[in-house]
């Protein structure tokens, strides 16, 4: 299968564009490398720090190919965040296409979801201040032979699809919330999974739908957002919000250029 780096589809490798957006997989594929811009153009792109108010803060201007962001010898520093690292992520500037890509840091790199995004098995988002990991349940077993249900299998948990985890300091499970119903909503002030004491989280501020076998996170209009871990190399567009430890920066077209 092909991971749609636009996406996130899985698409059978016989396809040259994703059935779910409509753009070239050979983008997508690991050994896919970017266009240079012709000499003399710049890379007319920016990372521009968003405030903690949302203003938007000092602005960095990338160059045609790697740009590295970190908190020492990056061209995008990011200092004072004990969850990021020296070299963090890198942004790779194309002449038609950008990637975003964690360097196997130990906190991660998300980018925010615009509207709603189907959730792989494992995906991590972030929400306010908490952290959430997806876990999709495994096919059920088939009855054995004799017609008689595995042991353990009946009587634990409602019928539901998958659990949402609720992370931790090293990753340790601080709540599991069963997907058993369509919808799942998250909220400050209403929904199944309640999130009082965090003031970045809107009073309703997403919901995980249940799509088939698979979840929908959906994103309920939300001040702050929701931000989705990066896995692997990941193509960014004009407007995207990028996260690292505490740390927002939107990508975005040079008004100069
Ligand atoms: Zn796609």
């Amino acid at each position: 299968m092909i991971k749609c780096v636009h996406c996130g589809e899985e698409n059978e490798p016989i396809f040259t564009y994703c059935l779910s957006c409509g753009k070239p997989l050979e983008q997508s594929l690991s050994s896919f490398k970017p266009r240079a811009a012709p000499a003399g153009k710049g890379a007319g792109w920016n990372l521009v720090a968003v405030r903690a108010d949302g203003g938007l803060g000092t602005e960095y201007p990338l160059i045609q190919g790697a740009n590295t962001i970190g908190a020492k010898g990056s061209q995008v520093m990011v200092a004072d965040d004990p969850r990021v690292a020296d070299q963090h992520a890198t942004v790779e500037i194309g002449d038609d296409i950008a990637f975003l890509k964690d360097l196997g840091t130990r906190h991660g790199t998300f980018v925010r979801i615009r509207g709603e995004r189907v959730l792989a098995d494992g995906d991590q988002v972030r929400i306010g201040h908490a952290l959430f990991a997806l876990e999709l349940k495994r096919p059920r077993p088939q009855p054995a032979p004799d017609g008689s249900a595995w042991l353990g299998s009946l009587g634990v948990l409602p019928d539901h699809y998958g659990r949402v985890l609720r992370l931790g300091p090293e990753d340790v499970v601080l709540e599991a919330h069963v997907l058993s119903k369509p919808e799942v909503t998250l909220g400050r002030t209403a929904g199944d999974i309640l999130m009082a004491d965090d003031p970045f989280v809107s009073s309703r501020h997403a919901a995980f739908v249940r799509s088939g076998e698979t979840c929908t996170l959906k994103d309920l209009g939300s001040t702050n957002g929701c931000y989705l871990r990066t896995r692997g190399r990941v193509a960014i567009h004009d407007g995207d919000q990028i996260l690292l430890g505490h740390h927002v920066f939107r990508f975005q077209r040079n008004a100069r250029a």
